[in-house]
């Protein structure tokens, strides 16, 4: 229900668009494709992603030599779906972490602004829900707004951070978070991390530095290298994710602020490109405003 309020714009948006595709056709042809491929583009699928679907429906017209409109809502949502089965884990439904991993160490990346904070802050509270313990490490320290924001957050959910000051080194503030996570007997360790991207070569130095020294004290950490991303931003999120993947190995994907954007269609296009699963999706600036992202649930959301 939550899922569907936080993507209503994306849902109305691609519907009101999709029913002006097929204005007037009974049978899928190449003016419903061309009408589709702008509708998915427009919704910021991407143009590989968009392309790839638009082949897909093309073969099965050309399989079924008859395709009428009215089934064009059920066949496109197999194709998404099928897509995102592809590239996509997608099948959770809790704040689960493997048991097996403890602390289980998340490094979060990304641009500032994207919502890093906020996503760590209600992961965080999400973690605490499920009965882990969760240890913040504020490894941001390049600018001091983004530990004290970290702090906050800290504070909102209470769960312990560990700091240091602005412009110490983010590897030795991600080593003591881990120390003290391991202390504490953790289980959840998310270490925040800044996000400069106009110094690729700082960038991929910074994050490589801080995963080296991670592992001097949990020996396979990071267990996850989340990049958030903002959803409303489109191309950029494309290029971000360009960026951070040549960076460092990102291995799951945060797509947030789809709740005030009509392009969900990002969600799509982004994690087929990159074949990087989406994890989570933020769907508003309040703590219960993140959802593990489930490909069924979104691929319905948009077609229900
Ligand atoms: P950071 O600089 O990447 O750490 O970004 P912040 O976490 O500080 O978030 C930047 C702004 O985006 C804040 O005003 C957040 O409340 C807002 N924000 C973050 N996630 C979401 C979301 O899913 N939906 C909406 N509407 N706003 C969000």
């Amino acid at each position: 229900e939550t899922l569907d309020k936080g993507l209503e714009k994306t849902k109305t948006s691609f519907f009101s668009k999709l029913s002006k595709a097929v204005a007037g056709k009974t049978k899928v042809d190449d003016d419903v494709l061309d009408n589709l491929e702008e509708v998915l583009v427009s919704s910021d699928v991407g143009v590989e992603t968009t392309l790839k679907i638009i082949n897909r429906i093309e073969a099965r017209v050309a399989k079924d030599k008859y395709l009428g409109t009215d089934e064009l809502n059920q066949i496109l949502r197999e194709e998404i779906a099928g897509l995102l089965s592809e590239t996509n884990v997608g099948n959770e439904t809790d704040f689960t972490i493997p048991i097996e991993k403890k602390p289980y160490v998340i490094m979060v990346v990304g641009v500032n602004g994207v919502g890093k904070t906020t996503t760590i802050g209600k992961l965080a509270s999400q973690f605490k829900k499920a009965g882990k313990s969760v240890v913040l490490g504020a490894a941001d320290t390049f600018r001091a707004a983004a530990i004290d924001q970290l702090q906050v957050w800290a504070d909102r959910v209470d769960v312990p951070i560990v700091r240091q000051e602005m412009g110490s080194d983010p590897a030795s503030v991600a080593f003591d978070t881990l120390k003290s996570a391991v202390a504490q007997n953790a289980d959840v360790v998310i270490i925040d991390t800044a996000g400069r991207l106009h110094n690729k070569v700082n960038l991929m130095n910074e994050l490589t530095k801080i995963k080296r020294v991670m592992q001097k004290v949990v020996e396979d950490a990071p267990h996850d290298v989340l990049l958030v991303l903002d959803g409303s931003t489109g191309q950029n999120a494309f290029e971000q994710a360009k960026q951070f993947t040549l960076a460092t190995e990102v291995t799951s994907l945060a797509v947030t602020k789809l709740d005030g954007t009509a392009k969900g269609g990002v969600v799509i296009g982004i994690s087929d490109q990159f074949k990087i699963p989406v994890k989570y999706i933020g769907v508003g600036e309040g703590v219960n405003d993140l959802q593990v992202f489930n490909k069924i649930e979104f691929v319905d959301s948009f077609f229900k």
